[in-house]
Parts: structure tokens; C-alpha cells; sequence
């Protein structure tokens, strides 16, 4: 009786709410809820989560889709970084859906 996009969302964990994974999830989902895409993970170092990259890589096991790319080509948000930064994007799960029927 389920229907396949029931299935689709149930595949995805999540994370504890005060966990740092937790913590990542919300920041990415945040940023989409205004409008915005990708999060510098100079956010991340700011709040005090130095191994977002595995806490990242802990989300896409739990079935969350979280695009990355090098920092590098936003030079109007000022950031104080220099050499490789990732940054992130959450990719909402109606999303993951579509793409996932498309391949
Ligand atoms: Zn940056």
C-alpha cells in the first residue's frame, strides 16, 4: 500500500538534533529555506565542527543528498580563507526523488 516515494523517504535517517551531523543538516536546510544554495564550510569551522567533512560524509550514509564543491569563486562573501574550502548544498528530498527516477 505504500507508495514509492514513501519508500524513497524512509530510506533517509536522521541525525540527532544536538549532534554536529544534526547541527550541519539544519545550517544546509536553513539556507535553503531563504532562498539560498551553497554554505561555505567556513560556517561550519565557525561553529566549532573542524571534521564537517566527515560529519558530511556520516549525512549522505544516513541517505541525505549534500552536493560539494571547492569555495573558490565567491569572492563577494569576503571569506577569510585561503587554499581548498568546500562548500555545501543540501538537496531537498522530493529532489533526490526525481533525480533518482530519472537514471
Ligand atoms: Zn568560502
Amino acid at each position: 500500500m505504500s507508495s514509492p516515494t514513501l519508500f524513497e523517504q524512509q530510506r533517509v535517517q536522521e541525525p540527532s538534533k544536538d549532534s554536529q551531523a544534526g547541527k550541519i543538516l539544519e545550517e544546509l536546510r536553513a539556507i535553503r529555506r531563504v532562498g539560498g544554495d551553497w554554505l561555505c564550510a567556513i560556517t561550519f569551522q565557525k561553529m566549532f565542527i573542524p571534521t564537517y567533512s566527515q560529519r558530511v560524509r556520516d549525512l549522505r550514509r544516513m541517505g541525505h543528498t549534500i552536493h560539494s564543491r571547492p569555495c573558490n569563486d565567491h569572492e563577494w562573501w569576503d571569506h577569510q580563507h585561503s587554499g581548498q574550502v568546500a562548500m555545501y548544498m543540501y538537496e531537498p528530498p522530493s529532489n533526490l526523488f526525481v533525480m533518482s527516477e530519472s537514471k
